[in-house]
């Protein structure tokens, strides 16, 4: 079914991304990467400019997370989903218990169950849209839980276990959400959310006993994977590199987008800007019959993918929206719920979000 339905362009967002990742990256940081491009993209990783490049970006995530000392910034390819790997050969001793509430929550107990060293994971599950917390239990090393679980919308606040590292994705929230760094060892995080870059990298903390734990299970004669040794990857980092080479206009559009965040007034600004904007779509589902906020807690609902529930047809919804540029506004695929999800990263202006919500209820006036 095709429906024709023209959307006023004074209406329409003035960027029309509003993904959950990928998402939006600012013209401006595009801008200078191209301005900058002649004496950086094609030049060796090993060098001047991308050495120092990296260099910024690890102290700019320290200013940025206000590290305490002995935390630190340790990078590499493959993104958070590398991460979830990294973590089963070099940080997970024997058993971790995963607290499980959206898609990225299981695939990191996959990632766990199928890692021939280690006993099965133990899962705590809430259904999707819910949450679940994580009690200490016996006979478990590290305790894992996703701070913002973008497929459903659900967000945590990460608080430690005693007894064991706690390993927390932070792929959607870091940047946009504050935590205490005290409550993790390893927050691990990609570009290409709220720090508006490309993919393809993974960035953690880690705390000094994971730093530790790390280094005695290499020592403890574990066959790990070359590329997944979380030891080379600290070495590494700790000489500003990478294992091995790494996309060039990723680590530029970090940078980037760092300090773009600290001149703002870093993650407590991100945080207000997300928060009221994602209010604003919270409030507005609430008031129009055809949607419903998809998590029913309001304490639990993400100040940066705000799921919503549709009664209208969100395929044909859209379909149209697409047509006018706005992007991605579909729900995760895996989810099955006839739902609308919309990004709202700190380079997402508000404004953009209030003609977001005028195109949709255009569209839904005329359906
Ligand atoms: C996007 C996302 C991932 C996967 O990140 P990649 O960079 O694609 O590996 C993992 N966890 C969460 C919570 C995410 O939002």
């Amino acid at each position: 079914m095709t429906v024709q339905i023209s959307i006023p362009a004074q209406l329409l967002p003035h960027d029309g991304r509003f993904g959950s990742g990928p998402a939006k990256v600012r013209a401006g940081a595009v801008q200078t990467l191209a301005d900058v491009a002649p004496a950086y993209l094609g030049t060796s990783h090993r060098r001047p400019p991308v050495k120092a490049t990296i260099r910024r970006i690890r102290s700019g995530l320290r200013s940025l997370f206000s590290l305490p000392d002995g935390y630190e910034i340790v990078l590499g390819n493959g993104g958070s989903t590398a991460f979830w790997d990294i973590a089963a050969y070099g940080l997970i001793e024997r058993r971790s218990r995963h607290a499980v509430y959206g898609a990225f929550g299981r695939a990191f107990v996959d990632v766990v169950r199928a890692a021939p060293h280690l006993r099965p994971a133990d899962v705590v599950e809430a259904a999707f849209g819910e949450f679940v917390s994580l009690d200490p239990a016996s006979g478990i090393d590290a305790y894992a839980l996703i701070h913002n679980e973008t497929s459903t919308g659900v967000m945590a606040t990460p608080r430690r276990v005693p007894g064991g590292l706690m390993l927390v994705d932070g792929t959607s929230a870091a940047g946009a959400v504050p935590f205490d760094v005290e409550d993790v060892d390893a927050y691990y995080f990609s570009p290409q959310k709220a720090f508006g870059a490309d993919g393809g990298l993974w960035i953690t903390i880690l705390s000094p006993a994971a730093i530790e734990r790390s280094h005695r299970i290499a020592e403890s004669g574990r066959s790990i994977p070359p590329f997944l040794s979380l030891t080379a990857a600290i070495a590494r980092s700790r000489n500003d590199e990478t294992v091995n080479t790494p996309a060039l206009a990723t680590l530029y559009l970090l940078d980037s987008q760092i300090g773009w965040l600290l001149d703002q007034g870093g993650v407590a600004w991100a945080a207000r800007r997300c928060q009221a904007t994602a209010d604003r779509l919270y409030r507005w589902a609430g008031e129009v019959p055809y949607a419903t906020p998809f998590v029913s807690d309001p304490s639990r609902r993400s100040p940066v993918t705000v799921t919503i529930d549709m009664t209208v047809d969100t395929q044909v919804l859209d379909t149209i929206l697409r047509a006018h540029g706005i992007l991605d506004t579909h729900s995760y695929r895996k989810l099955g719920r006839n739902q609308l999800r919309v990004g709202v990263w700190p380079a997402t202006d508000p404004d953009d979000v209030e003609r977001l919500i005028a195109s949709i209820e255009y569209v839904v006036e005329r359906l």
